[in-house]
């Protein structure tokens, strides 16, 4: 595409989503259905209600299922890498874990080991081991239900996985494979087989499966929805949110190996008020413009981590956006208030993940980590 790039492991330049919903062919998330998913949870978590998640597949029919008793199963996943997570990373699975809590239903979260590895985003496999219990520790401390909560790591699993892993694998031929992914003569062969393993969970339970994700990992279940009638199982859900920005700009990504972009799970308070503090803005140049022209939320990184993550009160953020507009709000306090909130949030999950380390056995398929 002119401008942008999106695929699962490449999100570049200024992505124009209207643009990207007819590319990728999905639907977006209308006002009607909006309102049938707050009748049915209760409310509506504010990464839906202020359109973060913004595109779908066959939600409707995840509801009609809901609806006439049949359910469905939620799933979602992290490949774990060689730094811990940042809180860009956390937003899918907050609102996973809204959608188990408001549904009751079972949740699979695949932790794929050796996907960076295959992705040579890493040179060894010892590489990303440091960080896999982490990541499982800071997933779980999200709130997840241990009773309904099934997290396994791809190597460990495998032995379940790959009798599954082969009925897809045999359905997806090089060309379509290629066509989806960009996979080019560098590509290594285990890369080109991993997307059928991330597929084999959307087959464990024989309902409709639900993928909370960003829009960049639509091409897995793109193929997912393509062989699943020869398999005679369900075509995958998904619930597609937009990506979330870095701390360098609206285009930027958060990102463990440009320490500027992201917040870190593990920051200590001072790296948090630093980054935060050294963040783009839509602020002015100067206090005298500021106070003249106002500032531009619309572009702001502080902003926009307020609304997905650090303010739940729609009034309040509202009334952040105008404070802000009409030059009354000044990027120095805006932003010291965000890193007041982001370092009590890191504190309160650390001691989450504090507690979850006990029981952490409960979440995993067979009580080892
Ligand atoms: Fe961003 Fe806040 Fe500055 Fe407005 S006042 S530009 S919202 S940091």
């Amino acid at each position: 595409q002119e401008g942008y790039n999106v695929t699962p492991w490449e999100a570049r330049g200024k992505i124009d989503y209207d643009k990207l919903i007819q590319e990728f062919g999905v639907e977006r998330l209308s006002e009607p259905l909006l309102a049938r998913i707050n009748t049915l949870a209760g409310g509506l978590h504010p990464l839906l209600r202020r359109g973060f998640f913004f595109a779908h597949r066959d939600l409707s029919l995840v509801l009609d299922d809901y609806e006439a008793g049949r359910g469905f199963f939620l799933y979602t996943g992290r490949a774990p890498s060689k730094a811990p997570m940042h809180i860009a990373h956390i937003v899918p699975f907050i609102a996973t874990r809204w959608l188990q809590h408001s549904f009751g239903v079972n949740t699979y979260i695949e932790i794929p080991d050796e996907e960076k590895f295959l992705a040579k985003k890493v040179d060894s496999l010892e590489e990303v081991e440091p960080y896999i219990r982490q990541d499982i520790l800071n997933i779980a401390a999200l709130g997840f239900d241990e009773n309904k909560t099934f997290i396994f790591r791809d190597s460990e699993y495998i032995g379940k996985m790959y009798r599954p892993a082969v009925l897809v694998a045999r359905h997806i031929n090089l060309s379509t494979a290629r066509a989806v992914f960009g996979f080019d003569n560098e590509t290594s062969i285990g890369l080109i087989f991993y997307p059928a393993l991330q597929i084999v969970p959307t087959l464990f339970e024989n309902r409709r499966p639900l993928i909370p994700c960003g829009i960049d990992q639509d091409p897995y279940f793109r193929l997912q929805r393509d062989i699943a009638p020869r398999l005679n199982r369900y075509k995958t859900a998904e619930l597609l949110s937009k990506l979330a920005w870095g701390l360098t700009g609206p285009e930027s990504k958060m990102s463990a190996s440009e320490p500027e972009t992201a917040i870190m799970l593990n920051d200590p308070p001072e790296v948090v008020k630093k980054k935060i503090m050294n963040a783009f803005t839509g602020g002015r140049a100067t206090v005298e413009e500021q106070r003249k022209l106002g500032g531009v939320p619309e572009v702001c990184t502080v902003f926009h981590w307020y609304s997905l993550l650090f303010e739940e009160d729609d009034k309040k953020l509202e009334e952040r956006y105008w404070a802000c507009k009409t030059g009354k709000l000044l990027c120095g306090e805006c932003k010291a208030e965000l890193v007041k909130r982001i370092n009590h949030f890191l504190a309160l999950h650390n001691e989450k993940v504090k507690d979850v380390e006990k029981k952490v056995s409960k979440y995993m398929y067979d009580g080892k980590l």
